[in-house]
């Protein structure tokens, strides 16, 4: 099965992709964490992207839509994929479309997650991220078993700088500019789902699962 996660930031897409991708045995495919470990490595692209992530903004299509096509082309994704923060343009959900013609692949569902910005900024700024396997907590939320460090892999704990509170309101106009737009343009195509982001973590990947049963059933 191949879907994206469509949301605003700290909708929670990251969250249930990772729990989605562990029972549906398929990849969780985050732009955003490939950039970060590309920033971290100081690859060219990292290089590159670093500026933009720091202010907030998007980074260029043609970076992201790169990256997508090589990884989308891994062998782990023949029986399904989940597409974590991309497309987040039209331009980029116009080269996804035809990235997939090419590949003989189509995107099943579009689950979209609306979160109300007040929620929005309570979870990003609890965020905590683990610094080595990328795993995502929420100090109050979803916290760590003992505080500041990795349940799955014992390492640190750390706030992404873009979580900060004056970037989280310039990456919320960018959502709600550039990316709110697909909400239509999925809707277009009759692939939208729509989830609603509020409730425990448990009650929404439930949700989530009851939404894409009569899918499962057909694929298997
Ligand atoms: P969030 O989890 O808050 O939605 P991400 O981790 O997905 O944030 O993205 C962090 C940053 O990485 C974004 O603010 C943007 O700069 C960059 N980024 C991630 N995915 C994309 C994308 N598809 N297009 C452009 N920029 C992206
Ligand atoms: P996104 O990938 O959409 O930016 P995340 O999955 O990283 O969002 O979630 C943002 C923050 O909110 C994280 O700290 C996460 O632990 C927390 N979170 C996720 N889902 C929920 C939820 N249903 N209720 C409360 N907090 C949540
Ligand atoms: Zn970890």
């Amino acid at each position: 099965m191949n879907l994206i996660f469509l949301g605003p930031p700290g909708a929670g897409k990251g969250t249930q992709a990772s729990l989605l991708s562990k029972t549906l045995n398929i990849p969780q495919i985050s732009t955003g964490d490939i950039l970060r470990s590309a920033v971290r490595a100081g690859t060219p692209m990292g290089v590159r992207a670093k500026s933009f992530m720091d202010s907030g903004s998007l980074v260029p299509d043609e970076v992201v839509v790169g990256i997508v096509e090589e990884r989308l082309q891994e062998a782990d994704c023949s029986s399904g994929f989940i597409l974590d923060g991309f497309p987040r343009t039209v331009a980029q959900a116009d080269a996804l479309d035809a990235m997939l013609v090419r590949l003989c692949k189509q995107i099943e569902h579009v689950l979209s997650m609306s979160v109300d910005d007040e929620e929005l900024l309570t979870r990003i700024s609890g965020r905590r991220m683990c610094e080595k396997c990328g795993k995502g907590y929420h100090t109050l939320f979803d916290p760590p078993k003992v505080a500041g460090i990795c349940d799955l892999c014992g390492a640190s704990l750390y706030q992404r700088d873009d979580d900060k509170i004056e970037t989280m309101r310039k990456r919320l106009v960018e959502y709600y500019n550039k990316t709110a737009p697909l909400i239509d343009y999925y809707t277009e195509k009759k692939l939208l789902c729509t989830i609603s982001g509020v409730g425990t973590i448990d009650e929404i990947q439930s949700n989530i699962l009851r939404g894409l049963e009569g899918s499962l059933r057909d694929n298997s």
